[in-house]
């Protein structure tokens, strides 16, 4: 596997990325309101509300072709090819002219340079394979959290799973280090969540932020938890204070935190052990 030149795996892996990235896409827009009808149907079971007509199921995450979700007119190959697609439309819909989201060509783009970069770090070989999952299950949280709030446990619990499972092999971190770094990485969230709550009486965050820095822990070990959570604290309070002066949020409006979190362990996993060595650097730290 290792006969090719580097940067040609990298933009196998940048390619493979921008497909996958429309796939995430979908997931992001369907996975909610698929959760969302299941929570009604449990609800209407166990309330006994029999009466109640059952909710429209919504579209299917893999069977169903892709379509404008203004005109619902099925979409041809060539405008789902990634980012290209969307560029050459200049952003509107081929039948109908309405605006199609820049959040399609922004995910795609985003997926094919991280899965680029997963192989500049981890090389061609299967720490690479584990490495994209590890970036496509964070790119598809931080979408969904966006939108909607939500980190679902139908992806956070799989990367806390396969973090596990993966220091069997052992990839970053032996198990016990794994397991402990998951626990403690759930508690020290859970424990900020309590006292603020406690002491504000509002609540900071949600469960869902607790699992994720757990799965973290499992995947990267103990020394990521708190460069996790200083880099995400710092770049939510840059993003939060240019959307204020932006006038673009409200201030009583949570963030969401779930995509800081997932961008700060993300550049952990990728460039954790350079930005360690150069921080040492910096303190005269050895
Ligand atoms: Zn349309």
């Amino acid at each position: 596997m290792t006969d090719l030149p580097l940067w040609m795996w990298m933009i196998a892996a940048g390619v493979l990325g921008l497909l996958v990235g429309s796939f995430l896409n979908v997931v992001i827009l369907r996975l909610p309101a698929r959760l969302e009808a299941a929570w009604q149907e449990e609800a209407i079971a166990v309330l006994g509300i029999e009466d109640r007509p059952a909710p429209a199921k919504p579209p299917g995450i893999v069977r169903e072709p892709s379509h404008c979700p203004t005109c619902k007119h099925r979409l041809a190959w060539y405008d789902n090819i990634p980012v290209l697609g969307w560029l050459l439309l200049r952003g509107r819909c081929r039948y109908c002219r309405e605006p199609i989201s820049v959040q399609y060509p922004l995910v795609e783009l985003l997926s094919g340079l991280c899965s680029a970069a997963i192989v500049w770090r981890f090389g061609a070989g299967w720490p690479a394979l584990a490495g994209l999952a590890f970036t496509w299950a964070l790119i598809a949280l931080s979408g969904i959290d966006l939108r909607t709030q939500l980190l679902p446990d139908q992806i956070v619990y799989p990367l806390l799973w396969l973090g596990l499972l993966l220091s069997l092999w052992p990839f970053m971190v032996t198990p016990g280090v794994a397991i402990l770094a998951a626990a403690i990485g759930y508690l020290s969230l859970w424990s900020v969540y309590w006292g603020f709550k406690l002491l504000t009486g509002k609540e900071g965050m949600g469960h869902g932020d607790f699992k994720l820095l757990a799965a973290l822990g499992a995947w990267m070990g103990l020394g990521c938890l708190l460069p996790v959570v200083l880099l995400s604290s710092l770049i939510g309070a840059v993003v939060g204070v240019t959307l204020m002066a932006l006038k673009r949020h409200e201030r009583d409006v949570p963030l969401p935190f779930g995509p800081f979190i997932a961008a700060a362990g993300w550049v952990w996993f990728v460039a954790g052990d350079r930005l360690w060595a150069a921080y040492a650097h910096l303190t005269g730290l050895h």
